[in-house]
């Protein structure tokens, strides 16, 4: 039984993976490299548990509960009591294959290894592992607290156990869980990204402006969020690597990430959480 989720990175999605997790009642290790990350990451955690408490969602005893459910720690060790993992460090592959050889190493057998990646291939990351029958992927979506669906990816070896038991977790958490296959991007960003990438080519190539990209996809197509906006919300690093690993994993041009983004990626305009993206925060 599930008691214990062990979240490594405390960034936006690791934040609020551990928030969602401490709300229905299981006990958070929420892990990044230094403290600053961590504390970063608590306040967010904070911010959103306030904002519910106002709406009147929770209550202040919830909110003192779910607070105090959550530990952090720089250790990774820690994790050794953990039930259930899930990693959402940066969407860098040789990084998460890293956490995950010392993931397979520290926890105890049998704890599944979940990891929130946007498009690195499951089967990839479970080869880093001597259990590739317990790595899954578990792909929630920003901002957590908010939106409904995981996206539950299984990699060659994953096994059915591992598919239930993480499918029965999102349910705990009150997601609901969409299977999808190991092929590039899952379902969501293989169909999400293009679109913010040809509206970023429409930006570059003086379509409009991205006010009037945005103002046209949200009024036009009843989208909530416009697709520069949606970026700079997920992040514009996070989108061109998903760029990447569309482009390569299909060897198909259609998938080449605008040069205004490696640009924007370049210069560290990554979107609202540097303060500059298509949009200045
Ligand atoms: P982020 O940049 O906000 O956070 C990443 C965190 O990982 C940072 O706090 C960083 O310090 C930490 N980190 C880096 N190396 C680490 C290590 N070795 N050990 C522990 N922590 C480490 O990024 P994010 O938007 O939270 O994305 C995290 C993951 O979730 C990525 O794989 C991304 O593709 C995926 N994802 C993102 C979104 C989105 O909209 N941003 C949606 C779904 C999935």
């Amino acid at each position: 039984m599930i008691k214990k989720i062990g979240v490594v990175g405390a960034g936006q999605m690791g934040a609020g993976i551990a928030q969602v997790a401490a709300m229905h009642a299981f006990s958070v290790v929420m892990n990044d490299i230094s403290e600053t990350f961590l504390d970063r990451g608590m306040q967010r955690i904070e911010k959103s548990i306030l904002s519910l408490l106002k709406k009147g969602r929770i209550t202040e005893e919830e909110k003192n509960a779910t607070l105090g459910r959550i530990e952090t720690t720089v250790e990774l060790s820690a994790f050794e009591s953990a039930d259930y993992v899930v990693e959402a460090v940066i969407e860098d592959e040789s990084l998460k294959l890293d956490v995950f050889r010392q993931l397979d190493k520290i926890c105890e057998p049998g704890v599944v290894l979940a990891s929130n990646t946007s498009s690195i291939p499951i089967t990839r990351i479970a080869s880093a592992t001597k259990r590739p029958s317990e790595v899954i992927g578990m792909h929630f979506m920003n901002p957590v607290p908010v939106m409904k669906l995981v996206e539950i990816i299984r990699g060659l070896s994953t096994s059915d156990e591992t598919f239930e038991t993480t499918k029965e977790l999102a349910i705990k958490l009150k997601k609901t869980p969409v299977a999808a296959n190991d092929s590039p991007g899952f379902i969501s960003n293989r169909i999400l990204l293009p679109m913010i990438n040809e509206a970023i080519f429409a930006l570059y190539e003086g379509a409009g402006t991205a006010e009037a990209i945005d103002s046209v996809m949200k009024l036009g197509m009843n989208h909530p969020m416009g697709p520069l906006e949606l970026a700079d919300l997920i992040g514009l690093d996070t989108c061109l690597s998903i760029l990447q690993v569309l482009y390569e994993g299909f060897g198909d041009p259609k998938y080449r990430p605008c040069p205004l983004l490696k640009r924007y990626v370049d210069a560290g305009y990554l979107g609202r959480k540097t303060g500059r993206g298509f949009y200045t925060y």
